[in-house]
């Protein structure tokens, strides 16, 4: 079974890209089929993945707009360990050819059928904003994970997010729902942000992710070198936060792997059975323990 999840969130800066790009290469990693779908015109999960974003020579919106089959615009990402549907500033004219089509929020949904089927986990990267590329990931999707920083204002920003999610529902996409809510770049000294933490357990109970993401600077530093935390820095704390993000995801969706189903470049370790929360803020703190 194919889950297709929107990284979500109108508000940039939350940690959507990190998360898309280094969840999608946890869940390689134990052995899941992944995609990802960089559904961003600033393309930054593409070059995070690896890819040289003014090299492509077909991109999703050539996809969109003219019909191009997906998998001619897919890329096995060596660096990364999926699947890559990678996405340059020429998005932002599918944005706007899409507003202008019958039927556009449906697109990328009637793109993905054909494919969707290869692949266990479809993670799609979403702008900053509820424009028409969000409303085709919406559509295509059948939950949506939200990476939520811990701040004053998040909590109104995910109720704005939440009446999105109902309204798309009512409209374009009966299955779609709250996958998830993940605490991103969480700092643990903050007494702000641990607040902040218990109010969204308090609203949303089990909907929140045990795993909480630190700040960590080796995933900020990663996408400079063109690869996921999980090959930049495998102990980092980064690292083994979305590894057990992964395993929590697992778990929660219930996917079982695929015998020899890995794509290429991707390692063998199954991290399904973790289980440990990755809570405590202070940046930079290492452990090699496997989470
Ligand atoms: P979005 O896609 O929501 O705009 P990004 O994933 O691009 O957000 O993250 C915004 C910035 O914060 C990027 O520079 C990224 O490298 C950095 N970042 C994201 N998550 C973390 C984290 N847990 N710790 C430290 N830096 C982070
Ligand atoms: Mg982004």
């Amino acid at each position: 079974m194919t889950i297709i999840l929107a990284v979500t969130n109108q508000k940039g800066g939350v940690g959507k890209t990190t998360t898309a790009v280094n969840l999608s290469a946890a869940l390689a990693l134990t052995r899941r089929r992944v995609l990802m779908i960089d559904f961003d015109p600033q393309g930054n999960a593409t070059t995070g993945s690896g890819l040289d974003k003014e090299a492509l020579e077909v991109t999703v919106t050539d996809c969109l707009l003219d019909g191009v089959p997906l998998e001619r615009a897919i890329v096995a990402s060596e660096a990364a360990g999926f699947h890559v549907l990678p996405a340059n500033a020429d998005l932002t004219a599918a944005e706007v050819g899409l507003q202008q089509q019958e039927g556009g929020p449906g697109r990328l949904r009637e793109l993905l059928a054909p494919v969707a089927g290869r692949y266990d986990y479809i993670l799609i990267d979403c702008p900053p904003s509820l424009n028409m590329l969000t409303l085709n990931a919406l559509a295509a999707a059948d939950a949506v994970l939200i990476p939520l920083q811990c701040e004053y204002y998040a909590l109104e920003g995910l109720t704005a997010l939440l009446d999105t999610v109902d309204q798309v529902r009512e409209t374009l996409n009966p299955r779609l729902h709250v996958e998830g809510i993940l605490r991103t770049m969480f700092d643990a000294r903050n007494r702000l942000a641990n607040q902040v933490s218990e109010q969204l357990i308090e609203h949303f109970g089990d909907r929140v992710y045990r795993t909480i993401v630190p700040r960590n600077v080796r995933l900020a530093e990663a996408p400079s070198h063109g690869m996921p935390v999980l090959r930049y820095d495998k102990t980092s704390r980064g690292a083994l936060a979305y590894l057990a993000l992964a395993g929590e995801l697992v778990r929660r969706t219930g996917t079982t792997t695929v015998p020899g189903g890995a794509a290429p470049g991707q390692g063998t370790s199954d991290t399904g059975n973790s289980t440990q929360e990755a809570s405590d803020g202070s940046e930079e703190t290492r452990t090699g323990t496997q989470p």
